[in-house]
């Protein structure tokens, strides 16, 4: 997934946290150390090596949900389920829904996680994503205003900055450099004029990402034209919210003045369809997104409202839809693939570091094998193809990030998961509990 789009076969070669050689280049460095060089070696023949999967959008407080928040509509979704279970969230229950859904989501090749949390307990996250050994960008949810918000769950917009500016002084580049702390304001409607304005000052002085939610759903839509007069995009960009730190999950209803709106200030957006359907919100245009320059990745949204983290269904969705939208010029399958490694990278204005395999990156890699029926006979012959519409994530067989392995054919090195479904049943479940007699939910 370099500049090039070059596809190598042969070794790759990681020394600590880095990419160290591809190719031809491994073979006289393994000479010159020699044969007492102390070396750990993967065997991929039959598979796709391949940058670890950058997850452009996610709820890692929401996996606990999965399967309790079945409304088709964005609105009574977080109003009557969502919020109700993140305001029951204890220490606990939140860091075993973290940990269910990295154990999803290292399984099947993720390296890189965009995770918007809930407005409490973000320390447990941080603490959870450094143990299960993943690199992040997160966030607390900033949420000052809106309606039908349980009680504690809106705060001042000066106490949430604060907070969040704790959380980044203890965790921005936290794990080896592997965090990324963010400023996540929920969407328009949970946050006031003033919240957004300081969003927009914080994120300039301290070139913090700015992560959100932008023209989801057509209820959405509809509330915030109601609530601030104008659609999602110029609101943000008289606030002075867009720029190149800007990252917005799902635009599925951006026009094309919008969509321009966004390229000049050169924001990006994150496509999600799997969410995007199963809200009954729409079906994104992201080949109109990339025709007006706009950066994009892509994303599965939290196990609330899809209910997979899975990156392979959503690049299979991405160019289903896609090909329906535009049978006569779809998007490649490099396209696809590069949403989910590349150019998620880019949008999250990472690539420096990470999205590509390339001599001196970040040691960030999935195997994939292709060797199986599913994308047998031609899987090592066109890789994109098999990736996007053969393959699926038990297919992953080793995930490594920063050099350090994670996953190695069924075996998880930084967790047991056993014990993490376990322990997401008997926190759930007593999640739901106290949700029921908190007598929030509808
Ligand atoms: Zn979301």
């Amino acid at each position: 997934m370099d500049a090039a789009g070059r596809i190598e076969q042969g070794d790759l070669l990681v020394l600590d946290d880095r990419i160290l050689a591809i190719g031809s280049d491994v073979a006289p460095i393994l000479e010159r150390l020699g044969p007492d060089a102390e070396l750990r070696r993967f065997d991929a023949r039959g598979a796709l090596v391949l940058p670890g999967f950058v997850h452009g959008h996610m709820h890692l407080c929401q996996t606990l949900f999965r399967g309790a928040a079945e409304q088709s509509d964005l609105l009574l979704w977080l109003r009557e389920r969502i919020w109700p279970l993140e305001m029951q969230h204890t220490p606990d229950s939140m860091a075993a829904s973290v940990r269910l859904g990295l154990c999803e989501l290292i399984a099947g090749g993720v390296t890189t996680i965009n995770d918007m949390g809930t407005v409490h307990h973000t320390d447990v996250v941080a603490e959870t994503l450094i143990d299960m050994g993943v690199r992040a960008v997160f966030g607390p949810a900033l949420m000052d205003a809106g309606e039908g918000v349980p009680d504690g769950m809106l705060r001042p917009a000066r106490a949430q900055l604060d907070d969040t500016l704790a959380i980044a002084r203890r965790y921005d580049r936290a794990g080896d450099g592997r965090l990324h702390v963010s400023l996540a304001p929920r969407f328009i409607l949970s946050c006031s004029e003033g919240l957004w304005h300081d969003v927009a000052a914080v994120s300039r002085e301290r070139g913090m990402l700015i992560h959100t939610h932008i023209a989801e759903a057509p209820t959405e839509g509809a509330a915030v034209k109601g609530a601030v007069g104008v659609h999602a995009t110029p609101y943000f960009e008289k606030h002075g919210v867009l720029s190149e730190r800007f990252v917005g999950a799902h635009g599925v209803w951006l026009d094309e003045e919008e969509m321009g709106i966004m390229a000049r200030a050169d924001a990006a957006l994150v496509h999600c369809p799997g969410s995007n359907m199963k809200l009954a919100s729409g079906w994104a245009d992201v080949a109109a997104w990339k025709r007006h320059g706009i950066r994009c990745g892509l994303g599965s949204d939290g196990a609330a409202c899809n209910n997979r983290l899975d990156t392979f269904t959503e690049m299979g969705l991405a160019a289903g839809i896609n090909r329906v939208k535009h049978r006569d010029d779809p998007m490649s399958a490099r396209d696809v693939v590069a949403l989910a490694t590349c150019d998620g990278a880019r949008a999250l204005g990472l690539f420096r570091e990470i999205g590509s395999l390339e001599c001196g990156k970040q040691a960030d890699i999935a195997v994939v094998d292709v060797s199986t029926p599913r994308c047998a006979p031609f899987g090592l012959d066109d890789p994109y193809t098999a990736l996007v519409h053969g393959a699926n994530s038990s297919d992953v067989t080793l995930t490594m990030c920063a050099g350090k392995v994670l996953y190695d054919w069924g075996d998880w090195k930084t967790m047991d998961p056993l014990a993490v479904v376990a322990e997401s049943r008997r926190e759930g479940l007593a999640l739901l509990d106290r949700a029921r007699a908190a007598g929030t939910l509808r």
